[in-house]
């Protein structure tokens, strides 16, 4: 375990991903500030190191709902209010961030993505090159999906998944998704008691793929644990290690990076047939 984990010292390029239900107040929904203060000064002490960063990071949804005091969905147009607090909140979100970022010196950036950044070559192409030209000026892209746009056709639906097609699109070797949870457990251990936690998964069997598909996750997010462990069999098959982490301390980012033994370590085992336009055009989600 020890060996395994002093891989992560030497990472260089690293996705971090972190949820709406880690952003937010449980009590209120509001955002929480000195959590996202925590989670800027890690990322920016990360680039201080030399390292190329990327956070994928959800919201939109939640806070421009919150912007305008919205308190349940329309049942009429749920997909055109859902895009309009997107559009809203996406803004909102990122100038917050921007605020926090250039608090520490540091220049953030927006990617907003679609199925077809990936599927379509062109796109895939240009979001590529954008990626290493920031990377280039030293810059931090924030990422989520272009929920203003994205409909269940073009969607990805979910940021778990389109943390880990990042992190294969830019060749980044570390994928960390933070979350309301420790790491994996065989079982949901809200539910049962008898939930073991796993601290290394060497290799994704299909036991376990099947194992995600019965847990559930958080409300305020889209992402369970199903999602996860598809996020880590895109990651895996790209030669990217996943580590899932509670995001209850932020600083669990420099930790990890340390080489501590926390949360769980998905081992990626590169998988040369793996296409990852052609799997992306083949997703479904809920
Ligand atoms: N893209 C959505 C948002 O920013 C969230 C998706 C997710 O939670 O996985 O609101």
């Amino acid at each position: 375990m020890t060996n395994m984990r002093d891989r992560m010292k030497d990472k260089k390029r690293i996705v971090i991903k972190i949820g709406s239900s880690s952003l937010q107040h449980e009590e209120t929904g509001d955002l929480d500030y000195t959590k996202l203060d925590v989670l800027v000064r890690e990322l920016c002490d990360l680039r201080n190191r030399g390292k190329d960063v990327v956070l994928v990071t959800s919201g939109a949804v939640s806070v421009g709902k919150k912007a305008v005091m919205m308190e349940k969905t329309d049942e009429d147009n749920p997909t055109a209010v859902k895009q309009a607090c997107a559009a809203i909140g996406q803004a909102r979100l990122m100038m917050t961030y921007q605020k926090i970022f250039a608090e520490y010196n540091q220049v953030a950036a927006q990617i907003l993505m679609t199925k077809n950044t990936i599927i379509d070559n062109l796109n895939r192409f240009n979001a590529r090159n954008t990626f290493a030209e920031l990377f280039k000026l030293g810059v931090v892209p924030i990422v989520n999906e272009n929920d203003t746009v994205a409909t269940y056709e073009l969607g990805i639906g979910d940021n778990d998944t389109l943390s880990a097609i990042v992190a294969s699109l830019i060749d980044a070797d570390m994928l960390l998704l933070l979350s309301d949870i420790d790491g994996l457990y065989t079982d949901d251990p809200r539910k049962n008691p008898d939930a073991r936690y796993i601290e290394v998964v060497e290799e994704l069997t299909d036991e376990l793929m099947e194992m995600g598909k019965t847990s559930t996750g958080s409300s305020a997010g889209t992402g369970g644990m199903n999602t996860k462990l598809q996020a880590a069999k895109i990651a895996s098959s790209m030669g990217v290690d996943m580590v899932i982490a509670n995001s209850a301390d932020i600083k669990v980012i420099h930790r990890i990076l340390a080489g501590q033994n926390i949360g769980t370590l998905f081992m990626a085992h590169r998988d040369a047939a793996f296409d990852l336009p052609l799997y992306v055009q083949q997703m479904t989600h809920e």
